[in-house]
């Protein structure tokens, strides 16, 4: 069996060469794209010396068993693929389900890695739990490089430093990735999150939780959050203003899946903030949790800087391609037995995460 991995307009690689060994032992040869792995910092040369085959896109197209990617194949890439091949990527069909209609017409089998079920037994493929993690790690450094001041309380000879203010909006996983790296740093953490169990894990880190009142908490949304109520957020707002009034770095990263992101930072919650002060916006692409967040842009308002990214972890991409790749060897496994691709549609994540009909080959 063939993967195919390609060159792609981001800084991460979708399979390192560290782990094609685990790979080949699956029953997989990898073929990469000349030059796919540079920007992570893997040379052609790591392929090779690993075993993977440094290749065309066109020799990797017309002879791939399985092509993984972090975005979606070209419609052109798609119609080169050979017959019935596994295409792995995140298609995002949350968001837009007409992309299941759009796939139909390739001959080959789409399989979304952002609908694998957030289950325990998933936790190892989850691409959406590894990426999101470097995301809120990064974010805190994000910050940090722009912020004038100190993360720590320092007392030193020239006078004492107060520990710097960081409020996360929206502790998921990456919301909890930044309120551990910001305490790591010293800062003093606060965070909001309408979800029951984020409380626990809020204070479990040392951050403080900012009590809302009258979430709306659904455990049958599959651990996502649900959409609140007017009153919540206008009571969240409040609260979030007052917070904002004394913060030095906000960091927001909150969703709810399938839906433009909560605004929570208003421009007048903005124009009450501190001049020098950060706020990083993780929900950028789907709107922003700030109203005045651009997404790809840095700017600043009135003193504050705004920085919208949602596609931090492609910051990191050593890490980052690391931990993709492992998500992808434990996701293709349930895929394959005695070295050949054989799909258990019985199984809850291949079936969840398949795009196509659940019988092979049926549109
Ligand atoms: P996400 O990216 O969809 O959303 C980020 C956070 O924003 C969430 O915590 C959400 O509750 C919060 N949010 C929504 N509206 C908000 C508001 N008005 N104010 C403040 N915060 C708001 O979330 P995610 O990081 O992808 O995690 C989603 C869920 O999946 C979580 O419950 C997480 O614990 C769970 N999860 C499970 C597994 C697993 O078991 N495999 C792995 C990862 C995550």
């Amino acid at each position: 069996m063939i993967l195919g991995i390609l060159n792609e307009h981001d800084q991460r690689v979708a399979i390192v060469p560290q782990l094609i060994k685990k790979f080949q032992k699956l029953g997989f040869e990898i073929w990469i794209e000349k030059g796919a792995g540079e920007t992570a910092f893997y040379s052609d040369a790591d392929y090779e010396s690993a075993e993977g085959k440094v290749t065309s896109k066109s020799e990797i197209l017309a002879n791939a068993d399985v092509l993984v990617t972090y975005h979606p194949p070209s419609d052109d890439d798609l119609r080169a693929l050979k017959s019935q091949a596994l295409v792995v990527s995140t298609f995002a069909p949350y968001i837009d389900d007409s992309i299941i209609e759009h796939l139909k017409q390739f001959d080959i089998i789409p399989f979304s890695l952002d609908m694998i079920p957030r289950t325990t037994i998933a936790q190892s493929m989850d691409v959406l739990s590894s990426m999101a993690s470097v995301a809120g790690y990064r974010a805190v450094l994000e910050a940090a490089n722009y912020l004038p001041r100190y993360f720590p309380m320092l007392i030193t000879a020239a006078g004492s430093i107060k520990p710097c203010s960081v409020v996360v909006l929206g502790a998921g996983v990456a919301g909890l990735q930044a309120i551990a790296t910001a305490k790591r740093l010293g800062a003093v953490v606060e965070a909001s999150d309408p979800r029951a169990a984020a409380r626990e894990e809020i204070l479990s880190l040392g951050g403080k939780f900012i009590e809302v009142a009258g979430a709306n908490d659904d455990i049958g949304a599959g651990g996502y959050a649900v959409e609140q109520s007017k009153e919540f957020l206008q009571k969240q707002a409040e609260l979030v203003q007052e917070r904002a009034a004394k913060a030095d770095i906000i960091i927001t990263t909150a969703q709810v899946r399938g839906r433009k992101a909560p605004v929570l930072l208003p421009t007048s919650t903005v124009e009450k903030m501190k001049k020098g002060s950060v706020i990083v916006d993780l929900a950028a692409s789907t709107g922003g949790n700030c109203e005045l967040t651009e997404d790809g842009k840095v700017i600043s308002h009135n003193g504050v800087t705004i920085i919208g990214d949602s596609n931090l972890a492609a910051k990191m991409p050593t890490d980052s391609s690391f931990l993709f790749s492992n998500n992808i060897h434990n996701y293709l496994k349930i895929m394959v037995k005695d070295g050949q691709i054989d799909l258990d549609w019985e199984n809850e994540i291949i079936a969840k995460s398949c795009l196509k009909s659940k019988n092979k080959g049926e549109n």
